[in-house]
C-alpha cells in the first residue's frame, strides 16, 4: 500500500510524472488540477466556482478543494494507494488532509518535491500557451509566486516530518522518472512498504 504526494511547481512536469509513477507503482493518480479542469469542462457548479480563480492563476479556496479531495479519497479505487498531484499546496490543506488520513486510520509513506527553476519554468509554459487558458506569462508568474508565498511551506512541512525527497526535474521525462523511482527505492519504500518480492529491483530497472 503506497500513499504519495507530488509537489513542484506549475510546469515542473509533474503531472507527466505522476502518472507514470503511479503506473509504475500500480497505484492510482488523483490530480485536483485534472478534476477541477473536469469540472470546468463539464459546466458544474464547482467547475464555475474554480474557474474564475483558475484563470487567474490564483488558487481555488481551501474549502472547495479540501471538500472536492475528501469526496475523492473516499471512493473504493484509491483504498489500496494514491499517488495525490497538486494538492495539498498550502498549509491549511496540509491540516485537511492530515484529518481525512486519520480518520481512516492511514498515514502517507512519502511525499516527492520535483525542483525546477522559475526561468525553467516560465518557458516551459509559455511553449504550451496555445492550450491552456491559465498559461500566459502574467499569470504563469502569477502562479509561481503563489507557488513560493504558499507551497514552499508546505514542503518545509513534510520535510520536518522526515516525508520529503527531492528530485532534480531536469531533463528527459524518462530520466526523470528514473530519477524518481531510484530515490523512491531508496528512501521512502523500503522505510514504510512491505515491498512484494522482486518489487525492489524492479523499480530499479525502469
Ligand atoms: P495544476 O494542474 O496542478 O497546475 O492546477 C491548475 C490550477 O487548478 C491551479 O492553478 C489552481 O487554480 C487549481 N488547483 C489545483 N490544485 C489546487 C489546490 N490543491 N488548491 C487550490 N487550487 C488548486
Amino acid at each position: 500500500m503506497t500513499r504519495l504526494l507530488i509537489i513542484g511547481p506549475p510546469g515542473s512536469g509533474k503531472g507527466t510524472q505522476a502518472q507514470r509513477l503511479s503506473a509504475h507503482l500500480e497505484i492510482v493518480p488523483v490530480s485536483t488540477g485534472d478534476i477541477f479542469r473536469m469540472n470546468v469542462l463539464e459546466q458544474t457548479v464547482l467547475g464555475t466556482e474554480a474557474q474564475r480563480h483558475m484563470d487567474n492563476g490564483d488558487l481555488v479556496p481551501d474549502h472547495l478543494t479540501n471538500d472536492m479531495v475528501r469526496q475523492r479519497l473516499a471512493m473504493s479505487d484509491v483504498r489500496d494507494g494514491f499517488l495525490l498531484d497538486g494538492y495539498p499546496r498550502t498549509l491549511a490543506q496540509v491540516a485537511a488532509l492530515d484529518g481525512m488520513l486519520d480518520s481512516s486510520s492511514q498515514r502517507l509513506d512519502g511525499v516527492l518535491e520535483l525542483a525546477v527553476s522559475d526561468e525553467q519554468v516560465v518557458q516551459r509554459l509559455l511553449a504550451r500557451a496555445d492550450n491552456r487558458s491559465d498559461d500566459n506569462e502574467d499569470v504563469i508568474r502569477h502562479r509561481l509566486d503563489l507557488y513560493h508565498e504558499q507551497t514552499n511551506a508546505v514542503l518545509s512541512e513534510y520535510a520536518e516530518r522526515g516525508l520529503l525527497t527531492r528530485v532534480d526535474g531536469l531533463g528527459s521525462v524518462n530520466d526523470i522518472t528514473d530519477r524518481t523511482l531510484t530515490a523512491l527505492a531508496m528512501t521512502t519504500l523500503p522505510r514504510h512498504v512491505e515491498p512484494a518480492r522482486g518489487r525492489r529491483s524492479r523499480l530499479l530497472r525502469y
